[in-house]
């Protein structure tokens, strides 16, 4: 199967075409401005290439969660400006993202212009994939363009229903460069060594038994960890075990031995009595009575970091502990400085594992930071997204 994609497109020239392009602008919002603005650099290579064609652009995307009605305070308005200064072009607005406002103000484009509209969530039919609403989105353009890896695993009417609607549909450079790096990981050199962490066993049950069957080495920290070590029957004071996890998380520890790979629970852990800025903690190899586990101790940091450095192929998915307060971030410091350092393919996924990448300023020395939580997981665990499997032909 191959996958068309921008060149595909360009190659046909785009002077004066429509040009649909569903992007992920799905960035933090608050009171209107706008936190962590990766989701809109991350499309800027496929825009200016349109731009730079001559097509008339139509941006569409999501925000947020707001179920099918108009909730002003996830309006994509506060992207446009942001949009056209890192584009540095003029960004026009539009209040809806289908219907005769948006048709109209996509046909008042001229060649090398781009318009951005509003909340595609605004409409039910677009997580409903609804016929009618795909139709309406694909009366806006001659051609399409996906570049929203963050959301190609839901098969909603901007990513999927839409599609059909086009006789040219091809991926962005955005979704070609995940799947490009993240194909490393369900094709790796080898040895690939899977770190994961974060904060459910529950949530990633998928991925923690794709890649036990798949890495030479999985090792595990962050809360989930806990379960893990409940599944062997090692003490975890009040650490957050999910107990309706022990018996999965026994099995894939059995599963990883009889397979003659290797699977790494944390042999020292950080302690304290409250998860909290301040809260007094120690180092232990036993958790006491009282105390939970809140990061990977030091000893079993640098087992992780020192894999990290004997790994062609590195998938971190998860933050070691919980990261966001100083005194327990070091085991995920040590972690991400190692996997910085490995000579092989270092690929991270999930919003807060490459937050806290960012935040040690490490962003340069990873191989790929994945801009998908959720898509990136369900494609490195085998899975087809919906969003890339209409475009493929
Ligand atoms: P990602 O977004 O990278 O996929 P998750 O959302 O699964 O990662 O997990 C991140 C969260 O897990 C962080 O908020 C972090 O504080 C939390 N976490 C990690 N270790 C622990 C722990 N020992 N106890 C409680 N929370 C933890
Ligand atoms: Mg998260």
């Amino acid at each position: 199967m191959v996958i068309p994609g921008l060149d595909d497109l360009l190659a046909g020239g785009l002077r004066g075409t429509r040009v649909l392009v569903r992007a992920d602008l799905n960035v933090p919002l608050r009171n209107g401005v706008i936190g962590d603005d990766t989701r809109i650099r991350a499309c800027r290579p496929t825009l200016r290439k349109l731009l730079r064609a001559g097509a008339r652009v139509g941006v569409v995307s999501h925000l947020g969660r707001p179920g099918g009605v108009r909730r002003p305070e996830l309006s994509l308005r506060p992207v446009a400006p942001r949009l056209a200064r890192l584009l540095d072009i003029g960004v026009s607005f539009c209040e809806d993202c289908v219907g005769t406002t948006a048709r109209a103000a996509v046909d008042a484009l001229g060649d090398g212009q781009l318009l951005l509209l509003e909340n595609l969530r605004f409409h039910a039919g677009e997580e409903e994939n609804d016929r009618d609403f795909a139709r309406a989105l694909s009366c806006l353009a001659d051609a399409y363009v996906n570049d929203a890896f963050g959301t190609a695993h839901r098969a909603h009417a901007s990513t999927t229903g839409v599609v059909p609607h086009f006789s040219r549909a091809v991926a962005g450079d955005l979704l070609a460069a995940e799947l490009r790096h993240l194909g490393v990981v369900r094709e790796p050199e080898r040895p690939l060594l899977a770190i994961l962490g974060g904060a459910k066993v529950s949530s990633k049950l998928g991925v923690i038994e794709a890649l036990a069957s798949h890495a030479e080495v999985i090792a595990i920290g962050g809360a989930m960890a806990y379960t893990f070590l409940a599944a062997r029957g090692e003490p975890t004071g009040k650490s957050p075990v999910e107990d309706e996890r022990v018996d999965d998380a026994r099995r894939v520890m059995e599963a990883v031995e009889a397979g003659g790979q290797r699977i790494l629970v944390p042999t020292d852990h950080v302690v304290a009595q409250v998860v909290g800025e301040g809260a007094p903690s120690r180092v232990v190899e036993s958790i006491p009575d009282g105390w939970l586990g809140v990061d990977i101790g030091p000893a079993t940091a640098r087992t992780y970091a020192d894999e990290a450095a004997g790994a062609r192929t590195v998938f971190w998915n998860g933050p070691m502990g919980v990261f966001e307060i100083e005194s327990f971030a070091a085991g995920t410091r040590t972690v991400a400085e190692g996997v910085a350092r490995s000579p092989g393919n270092t690929v991270v996924g999930g919003g807060d594992s490459v937050a806290a990448i960012h935040s040690l300023g490490l962003g340069s020395r990873i191989t790929h930071l994945s801009t998908g939580g959720g898509a990136s997981l369900e494609y490195v665990q085998g899975r087809e997204l919906p969003g890339v499997a209409v475009l493929e032909r």
